[in-house]
């Protein structure tokens, strides 16, 4: 009880301390006395049952009890909802600055504290959807050769090495089953079986197998094979291609 009410005090009496209210505050520094040197009480907020009776002699309370302890519960309770929102704001500015820190160009966290990060700089020059008679499932990105591609998610490297059409890749398995596929690259930074993080630079962008100039194709499967417009997918992740 003492402990609550050094919490709750500064909350409540912050602007206006009388000794009535440290009397209440802190009961255990303002004992009991009848001498007449005692402070008078103060009886403004004092329940009127207590005023005139033989206990008159004691300091009154400032607050009613009852009501001052649901307010500091309820004004405690959103103090501590407060710092637990600040310390997850600043854990999750903490995941988005290590998910850019080799230098991936934006980074997101998800309300779960998933972590995503876009995959290369660059212009964009297609996105998913029809073109030139069949569907292209990809998002270009293009820029010069060497350029950092960053993974997308965190995960498993399934794939590091030639691929048909794609002339080097590189796939990653995320905990979902989804896997984000870089392809056309340059060199692969990474090996079948490495785990990799959000923002890890995976590879260098190229222009190899079937590609008109230097870009990345990033390709999102879902679990079960569908491949989805990747645009979308990091749009829902907090991440913009632009
Ligand atoms: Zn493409």
């Amino acid at each position: 009880m003492f402990r609550h009410n050094v919490r709750a005090m500064p909350l409540r009496h912050l602007g206006s301390l009388t000794l009535g209210a440290l009397a209440v505050a802190f009961p255990v520094l303002a004992p009991h006395s009848d001498a007449d040197d005692s402070p008078a009480p103060d009886t403004r907020w004092a329940p009127v049952a207590q005023v005139g009776t033989e206990e008159r002699h004691d300091p009154a309370p400032r607050v009613n009890p009852v009501r001052a302890e649901r307010h500091d519960r309820v004004a405690l309770a959103s103090l501590d909802k407060a710092t637990r929102l600040a310390e997850t704001i600043a854990s999750y500015a903490a995941l988005r600055d290590a998910a850019t820190a080799q230098g991936a160009p934006d980074a997101a966290v998800t309300r779960g504290g998933q972590v995503f990060a876009l995959p290369t700089t660059g212009r964009l020059t297609s996105a998913a959807g029809p073109r030139w008679g069949t569907t292209h499932y990809g998002l270009d990105i293009a820029n010069k050769v060497g350029t950092p591609v960053f993974a997308v998610g965190s995960g498993t490297v399934i794939d590091s090495g030639p691929a048909s059409g794609f002339g080097l890749w590189v796939r990653i398995r995320h905990a979902d089953g989804s896997v984000s596929l870089y392809g056309h690259i340059d060199r692969s930074l990474v090996r079948v079986g490495q785990s990799v993080r959000a923002g890890d630079r995976i590879a260098l962008m190229g222009n190899r197998g079937q590609s008109t100039g230097p870009h990345l194709h990033l390709e999102i499967w879902s679990a079960d094979g569908r491949k989805l417009d990747p645009a979308t997918w990091l749009s829902r992740r907090g991440l913009d291609v632009g």
